[in-house]
């Protein structure tokens, strides 16, 4: 009798052992249909001796039902789902589902029937109907995605089919992709970036792990030189993995990768279409897709032939993932192609301290390219001190920045506003009896939006239209925005400059792909004088005739005294600092501030990126903060106040005693409330040497929570909220 062990997607169970019927055969890696209970489960077939699970008898042992025709786990990956099981102390089950993001792909080949427009009116027009059609344009999906698409239900769609508007068209699901041509446009390197693409292509050609920090400045080109080891993996018939920080960020990926290739690569996001989903996992699957460009759940995909891994904008932040498995995608993308054995590229103009200290310690082989291409200057940086250049009443902008943004739009040149704040105002309070709008479910207040006409919370999506009077004290016409949002800088820019055309770039104006195409087309043709905007564009984009960057308020991030609000501030107004001049005209960012001797702030304005790293890491060396020393919080909620607080007390009481560990809380955390549930929180710090996790499950294996209670663990933390 042959025995089997699963891995089974359910975290409470772990680990089963099955019996494999006469003239079956699982090798590891298989993904198989196994009973339990009077369901059935799936699981992967795991190597016994690295799984363990309670001895059952071979008698007891129920046969597995099927294995299901999609290519096993590559053995590196079921490795990436160990260890990033064990670092960030999650169920096996939770990363291993991340590598299964298709449960459709599962279950084979086949066909699926799509439907786009036949040119033919249907004979009775309805207004719903008319809506669909108008919606619908060029698409062709299945039913249950088009009325997604067009916004009306599944059955005007068939009514439509019916009469004939809607032609039905059967697809193969594993239709192969167009191929990419690595010498489809070959770019002219400079020779900074010839030696560069040189050092990654004999990487790529060699093989074996090799990471590498891409360290150039804005408008360097960048891009230009991964995209040559790119073609390098390409002409070998391996897969590369392109991981950007954003969604926004993949229009504009995609389109040079066309130029450069010829043909799109594969997008793996979490709004990519359940269909082609389908198609893109079994392409990885089975080695035919070439390159995959995605956010981070693409690094868990089952890549047959991976040959290169590239994290852009590696410094970013929403690499780190704060909900179910608590992992930083950057890290775990190292850890990857150390398993795969390849080269793997974290490019960046402002990289994470931890990246730059394992380039100092020759763990990570640094590339550098100092200088813009084509011969661009790095803007000048000034300071505008608001204690002494004072915005007129009820204004953010200072004269000086709106006389500079005047010039601009004088000359036919752009200027760029970035204020990380969404909305109108972050706080309404009432004039007359002082009601501040709170979020019910979270601790924090609601943001007006007042081109919707609501009021948000940007934590758990809370939603009431504006009121016109105060719901405390009924008095009508007496709420009161405090601070400003982007729509209300804009707001404040259509009054000074009323000839210019402003458009605002955030989550909310910029929340499709046609959407953030039309931005980016309309800003270089031209179309728009003044752009003001969140996070969102302070990456990735290139507009020529952009020459001013204004930063609305620099000491916003400053605020909280989180660990990396230093090293965020920094990487935040130094890449927004980058979209000015990358054209032939050189550009001017002016920082509004209140404290221009901040070393931040001093180093922007000396351009002394150099100063600033020593000052950051001086100062991480002393507090025993990462790299030099660890975190971890422990995260107890409930939706019962009560019992979050006592189970973080009982945490907190049998701490562990450890000489390198030092445990501080449990406390509230300073998001007390969050979509409801209550939350407090321990912080840990520990020495590079403490076996942190192992002392973490052992402190924690042991202890019994209500139901209703949640223990997170995120280790390595970047939100302290
Ligand atoms: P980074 O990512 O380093 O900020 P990009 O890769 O966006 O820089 O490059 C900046 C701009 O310069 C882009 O428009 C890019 O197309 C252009 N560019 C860079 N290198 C070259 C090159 N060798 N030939 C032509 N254009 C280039
Ligand atoms: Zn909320």
């Amino acid at each position: 009798m042959q025995r089997v062990r699963l891995l089974v997607f359910n975290a409470a169970l772990g680990a089963l052992d099955y019996r494999v019927p006469e003239g079956m055969a699982v090798e590891p890696g298989a993904i198989v249909v196994a009973p339990l209970g009077p369901r059935q489960i799936i699981g992967v077939a795991w190597e016994p001796e690295r799984l363990e699970t309670a001895e059952v008898p071979a008698s007891k042992l129920r046969p597995i039902v099927e294995v299901l025709p999609a290519p096993p786990l590559p053995e590196p990956l079921r490795r990436l789902i160990e260890w990033t099981a064990d670092y960030y102390c999650a169920p096996m089950s939770s990363v291993a589902r991340m590598a299964l993001a298709s449960s459709a792909a599962l279950k084979g080949g086949g066909t699926v029937t799509e439907y786009r427009l036949s040119g033919n009116e249907p004979q009775r027009m309805t207004p719903q109907r008319a809506a669909a059609l108008d919606a619908l344009g060029g698409e062709q999906a299945t039913i249950r995605e088009l009325s997604a698409i067009a916004g009306v239900s599944e059955g005007v769609l068939r009514g439509l089919v019916s009469a004939g508007a809607l032609e039905p068209v059967v697809v193969d699901v594993d239709r192969p992709y167009p191929l990419a041509n690595p010498d489809f446009a070959v770019p002219d390197l400079s020779p900074d970036q010839q030696s560069a693409a040189d050092v990654f292509t004999a990487a790529v050609c060699d093989g074996g792990f090799h990471p590498f920090l891409l360290d150039g400045v804005t408008g360097s080109g960048k891009t230009e030189c991964y995209f040559e080891a790119v073609a390098q993996a390409l002409r070998q018939g391996r897969q590369t993995l392109v991981l950007l920080p954003e969604i926004a960020l993949t229009q504009n990926f995609l389109r040079r990768f066309e130029q450069r290739f010829g043909v799109a690569p594969i997008l793996w996001h979490s709004s990519v279409r359940s269909t082609e989903r389908r198609r893109a996992w079994r392409a990885i699957a089975s080695g035919e897709a070439q390159v995959v460009v995605g956010a981070r759940s693409a690094l868990f995909l089952p890549y047959a032939r991976l040959g290169l891994i590239v994290v852009d904008e590696a410094h970013e932040i929403s690499f780190k993932q704060d909900d179910g498995v608590r992992y930083n995608a950057r890290d775990v993308a190292v850890i990857r192609a150390r398993f795969e054995q390849v080269p793997v590229i974290l490019a960046s103009a402002t990289p994470a301290l931890e990246s730059m200290q394992l380039a100092e310690q020759g763990i990570y082989e640094r590339i550098e390219l100092p200088d813009r291409f084509g011969g661009a200057s790095l803007p000048d940086i000034g300071v505008v001190d608001l204690r002494e250049e004072v915005p007129e009443r009820g204004r953010w902008l200072a004269p000086r920045l709106v006389k500079e943004m005047e010039e601009r739009l004088d000359r036919g040149e752009q200027s760029l506003l970035f204020l990380n704040r969404r909305g109108y105002a972050p706080l309404t309070l009432c004039r007359s009896c002082g009601h501040r709008f709170q979020c019910p479910n979270c601790s924090a207040w609601l943001v007006e939006h007042r081109f919707t006409r609501r009021l948000a919370c940007h934590h758990c999506g809370h939603e009431v239209p504006t009121p016109d009077s105060c719901p405390e004290c009924g008095e009508a016409d007496c709420l009161v925005a405090c601070g400003p949002g982007v729509e209300r800088i804009a707001d404040e820019v259509a009054e000074l400059l009323p000839a210019a055309r402003v458009a605002q770039a955030t989550s909310d104006t910029l929340n499709t792909p046609e959407r953030i195409a039309d931005f980016v087309s309309a800003a270089e043709e031209g179309a728009i004088d003044v752009i003001v905007g969140t996070q969102l564009v302070t990456k990735g984009y290139h507009f020529p005739e952009l020459t001013l960057v204004g930063v609305v308020d620099a000491d916003l991030g400053l605020e909280g005294g989180d660990l990396r609000a230093g090293e965020r501030t920094y990487q935040q107004i130094a890449q927004v600092a980058g979209r000015a001049g990358r054209g032939d005209k050189p550009g001017e960012v002016l920082i509004q501030t209140r404290h221009p001797d901040a070393p931040v702030i001093a180093a922007l304005a000396a351009g002394d990126r150099d100063a600033f790293y020593e000052a950051e890491t001086q100062g991480r060396r002393d507090a025993g903060a990462p790299p030099f020393g660890r975190w971890a919080a422990i995260i107890v909620s409930s939706e019962d106040e009560a019992e979050a607080k006592e189970a973080a007390r009982a945490i907190g009481g049998s701490r562990p005693a450890h000489p390198d560990i030092a445990i501080h809380g449990p406390a509230p955390a300073p998001l007390s409330l969050l979509r409801g549930r209550y939350r407090y929180r321990l912080l840990i710090n520990a020495r590079r040497s403490a076996q942190l996790q192992k002392v973490l499950r052992e402190w924690l294996e042991p202890l019994q929570f209500p139901r209703g209670v949640r223990v997170g663990i995120d280790i390595d933390p970047y939100s302290f909220v």
